[in-house]
């Protein structure tokens, strides 16, 4: 039986909701939708250095919260649909910042712990990774999913945590797995930035030997943490903080900082 067939089934037998509002209806009504259409630049609370330009589709508020919740902890697989949608939307925002017209794109899921895929019996983050994929090359995008970090090691869950604590928690975190072909743009994907810790990490880890200017690791996620940006000229700009000057060789990301600007 394929899995058209058994969603029509399950729409029979089960009431369907909107994970966001609770709208009888679709599994993410229109309104709902519509919040995770909004690219706009994540903007921790404090950057990280070295935090990756990182484009969320929509803010973490809101009915945007249930709904990537019921997706992520709810087992609510069929929202990986919309929700891979508008992941497909940030990365077509961030990428869009790098002067590199039709390089490869590659998505780089960030693994999740193994004590996570046990408790939730699937990768989430695969999940909406390769419906992201999909939409992206639908759209003519020569993307593909690229599973090139896996974790190292024990990791303390990081509920709780400062921010501070969470890098420290996640130094060391990600090993790089398998080459990376030249010339490819890589993109950390994510369901949530909150800190930024995770993705700063994911993407220190692919930019360790990438090679001289190559475009920097860049970041999309479904949603971030809404801040207001002090002092940013517009929305659409993409801040790389430079690492500390004194104790690192100039590497691609301290040439290129400063500023990228969607077109
Ligand atoms: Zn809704």
């Amino acid at each position: 039986m394929n899995g058209g067939l058994l969603t029509a089934l399950a729409d029979l037998v089960l009431p369907r909701t909107c994970a966001g509002c609770g709208t009888p209806g679709a599994v993410l009504c229109p309104r709902c939708a519509a919040l995770l259409a909004r690219p706009r630049v994540a903007a921790p609370r404090r950057f990280p250095w070295d935090f990756p330009p990182t484009v969320a589709a929509g803010a973490y508020s809101g009915p945007v919260r249930p709904a990537v919740i019921a997706f992520k902890e709810r087992g609510r697989a069929e929202l990986a649909r919309p929700l891979g949608t508008a992941l497909a939307l940030a990365v077509a925002a961030v990428t869009a910042a790098v002067p590199a017209p039709r390089a490869p794109v590659l998505l780089v899921p960030v693994p999740s712990s193994p004590a996570a895929l046990r408790a939730r019996g699937r990768d989430h983050v695969r999940e909406l990774t390769a419906r992201a994929v999909a939409e992206l090359r639908a759209a003519g995008v020569p993307a593909a999913q690229a599973r090139l970090l896996r974790r190292r090691g024990r990791v303390r869950d990081s509920a709780g945590l400062t921010a501070a604590q969470r890098r420290a928690n996640l130094a060391g975190t990600f090993l790089r797995s398998g080459a990376v072909p030249p010339g490819a743009l890589l993109v950390v994907v994510d369901d949530v930035v909150t800190s930024g810790a995770t993705v700063t990490e994911a993407a220190a880890t692919l930019a360790a030997d990438r090679a001289r200017g190559d475009a920097p690791v860049l970041a999309a996620v479904v949603a971030a943490t809404p801040r207001t940006v002090r002092n940013a000229t517009s929305p659409g700009d993409l801040r790389v903080v430079p690492r500390r000057s004194e104790n690192v060789p100039e590497r691609p990301l301290d040439r290129l900082s400063g500023r990228f600007r969607r077109d």
